[in-house]
């Protein structure tokens, strides 16, 4: 048994070679531990001290979001709120502020819950995750990167970096939703991310949709493809549905969940394209657009 606290990332990567598992904000390892979800890894290396990987670059060619970066440094960022708004949405739902504080996204994307709120947005975003081990890097995307719930393609002593978001084009943006029965310390029952890129003539010229908790992992919705605003929201919600293969647990009945993945998947198409159009809507659009749970 160990418990490394690394202060560069090449003790961090060393610990990983070694065997260790990391811990950033310990918010999903430490607190299931508590709730007996599984025990706490033998060995563990602490990597909140490596200040390296909590940053937020933008450049021309995109977001470089830093694997310690928290939710709450999401949802405030002045570009990442505006330019990658289905993310900010993303992490403005997550637990409650001591969540968003503590929680960060390379936890939060390396835990692959098939519910976590930063899953379907970053898809639709075309993210990908930067993988660092002793061995050298690589790039995978987040779509390649989920295999099953609670498992990566990612190896052990791989150390998730960096999360990259390219650029979007121009009238592109992104909203993302979900269905929750409380506003706080709530995960989705379902949810949806889009992206949408409006032509000239304001119709859809590209769309991206992904939903949260219908399946063992993130899945994106196929088939879709261009026309107006109305036409794709509908085909978004039938293609959702449609794909979606919820299971029936406590939270919701798999019939519940492949309806209201529709509904959802609907609304980011919708409120994704009014942000594409110019117009601002308030992160989380959740509670700009009074969906979900009541105050
Ligand atoms: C009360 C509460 C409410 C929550 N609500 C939500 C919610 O609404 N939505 C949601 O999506 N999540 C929610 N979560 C889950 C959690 O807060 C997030 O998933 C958070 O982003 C996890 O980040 P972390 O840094 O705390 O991860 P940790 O717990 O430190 O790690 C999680 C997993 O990822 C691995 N890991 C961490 N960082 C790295 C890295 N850089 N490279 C490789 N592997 C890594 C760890 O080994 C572990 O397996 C909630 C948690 C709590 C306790």
């Amino acid at each position: 048994m160990s418990f490394v606290i690394a202060t560069t990332l090449d003790e961090a990567l060393a610990a990983l070679s070694a065997g260790a598992r990391p811990v950033a904000g310990g918010s999903d390892l430490v607190v299931g531990a508590r709730h007996g979800k599984a025990p706490l890894p033998a060995d563990l290396v602490a990597i909140d001290r490596l200040d390296d990987l909590k940053c937020v670059e933008i450049t021309d060619a995109g977001a470089c979001i830093g694997a310690l970066v928290n939710h709450h440094t999401i949802e405030t960022h002045p570009v990442l709120s505006t330019v990658y708004a289905a993310l900010a949405d993303g992490s403005a739902l997550v637990g409650s502020p001591s969540t968003r504080n503590v929680g960060t996204i390379g936890g939060n994307v390396m835990n692959a819950s098939p519910a976590m709120d930063t899953g379907a947005p970053l898809v639709v975003l075309g993210a990908e995750v930067e993988l660092q081990s002793v061995r050298g890097s690589r790039r995978v995307s987040v779509a390649e990167l989920w295999t099953a719930p609670g498992r990566t393609s990612a190896s052990s002593d791989e150390l998730c970096v960096a999360v990259h978001i390219p650029a979007p084009t121009a009238r592109t943006n992104s909203a993302y939703l979900r269905l929750e029965y409380r506003r706080a310390m709530e995960i989705a029952v379902v949810g949806a991310a889009a992206s949408v890129t409006l032509a000239d003539d304001g119709s859809v010229a590209g769309v991206r949709v992904a939903l949260t908790a219908v399946a063992p992992t993130i899945i994106e919705v196929t088939g879709l493809g261009a026309g107006s605003i109305a036409d794709v929201a509908a085909a978004a919600a039938n293609a959702a549905a449609e794909q979606a293969r919820p299971i029936s647990d406590v939270r919701a009945s798999d019939r519940y969940r492949r309806h209201t993945v529709g509904v959802m998947a609907s609304r980011a198409v919708l409120a994704a394209a009014r942000r594409a159009s110019g117009e601002s809507i308030a992160i989380p659009v959740n509670r700009a657009l009074g969906i979900g749970a009541a105050s």
